[in-house]
């Protein structure tokens, strides 16, 4: 059997046109577009090129964007106080601030001091606390298990009953998709294990999966004889192995891998996420998602 690729490549285009579709018709019945701006503090190049791409994607959906730069060694009362700004910025939806930050800075005051209805990575506890409530309560899913959501939705793959089982118990993708997964609505409904480092038997309770989602950080953690036939394989991991050449570029590169390992996978599996191109393109796309979200909420058409 070969599974059917999942490919976020794909959905995120598809999403993103529907995203541009609804901006426009906002912007038409209301005269106004969400805005988001993105807070970056120093020349961290990964950073940088985060930041770039979520500015770029913004632009194209034809938000208001603002990418604010700000030198490494601002102060926490200043950037506190640049949050606050932003808080009472009628034009602006959504906050982000580029993580991670530089020693002198405690991040948890910073991100628990973006006003919840602008928190549009849906890190703040009372947005985690909304999330882990459900249903109407739920404001701003986190971006990445969002985009799991929304992959297994798109694909066609039954949740309700689904034998659903998470490795890994972080709080950006284990903990925030396994509680997704369990809520008693369309797209989850589900059975819910979560399997960490503490697990007795990985390998039994991943077998026993429906829908398996790995989100660890180890290459080829997951083995193909712990894949159940049939089964939907989210495969959240991204491990720098090495480097090449891009044939595109010319410019070295690094090679990813995955959680699983994929070619051995995909041919027990009913569906697999690939890497790069599975989930990591969902990230960003929900981020713009839940940014449109924030505008709604605010005129009250969400
Ligand atoms: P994390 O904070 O390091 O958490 C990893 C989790 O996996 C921990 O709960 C850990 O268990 C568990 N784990 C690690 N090794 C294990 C093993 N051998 N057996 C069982 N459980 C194991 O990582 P994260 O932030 O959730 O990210 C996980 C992966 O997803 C990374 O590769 C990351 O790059 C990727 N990621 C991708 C995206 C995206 O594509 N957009 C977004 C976020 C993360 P303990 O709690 O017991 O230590």
């Amino acid at each position: 059997m070969t599974a059917t690729l999942i490919k976020g490549t794909e959905i995120r285009e598809q999403i993103l046109e529907e995203i541009t579709a609804e901006v426009a018709q906002i912007k038409e019945q209301h005269g106004v577009v969400p805005g988001l701006v993105t807070i970056l503090i120093g020349e961290n190049p990964a950073s940088i090129s985060y930041v770039t791409l979520k500015i770029k994607t913004a632009h194209r959906v034809g938000f208001h964007e603002v990418q604010d730069s700000q030198p490494v060694d601002i102060s926490e009362a200043d950037l506190l106080a640049l949050i606050e700004k932003y808080n009472n910025d009628d034009a602006i939806n959504g906050i982000l601030v580029q993580l991670p930050l530089p020693k002198h800075i405690d991040e948890k005051k910073v991100l628990n001091a973006i006003d919840p209805d602008k928190d549009v990575d849906g890190f703040h506890p009372v947005n985690v606390g909304r999330l882990m409530i459900g249903g109407d309560e739920v404001k701003f899913p986190p971006c990445t298990p969002a985009g799991i959501q929304e992959m297994i939705v798109r694909a066609g793959v039954e949740t309700k009953g689904a034998e659903v089982v998470v490795v890994g118990r972080s709080n950006i993708v284990g903990k925030p998709i396994a509680n997704m997964m369990l809520q008693k609505g369309v797209g989850a409904n589900s059975t819910v294990t979560i399997v960490h480092t503490g697990t007795k038997d990985l390998a039994a309770h991943c077998k026993r999966a429906d829908i398996l989602i790995v989100a660890a950080g180890v290459p080829d953690l997951v083995k193909p004889e712990w894949i159940k036939e049939g089964a939907c394989v989210i495969d959240v991991g991204v491990n720098r192995v090495g480097e090449k050449i891009s044939e595109k570029t010319g410019k070295k590169i690094a090679i990813l891998k995955g959680d699983v390992d994929f070619e051995a996978a995909k041919e027990i599996a009913g569906y697999i996420t690939p890497v790069p191109g599975g989930v990591g393109p969902m990230t960003i796309t929900m981020l713009m998602l839940n940014t449109l979200k924030s505008l709604k909420f605010k005129l009250g058409v969400a």
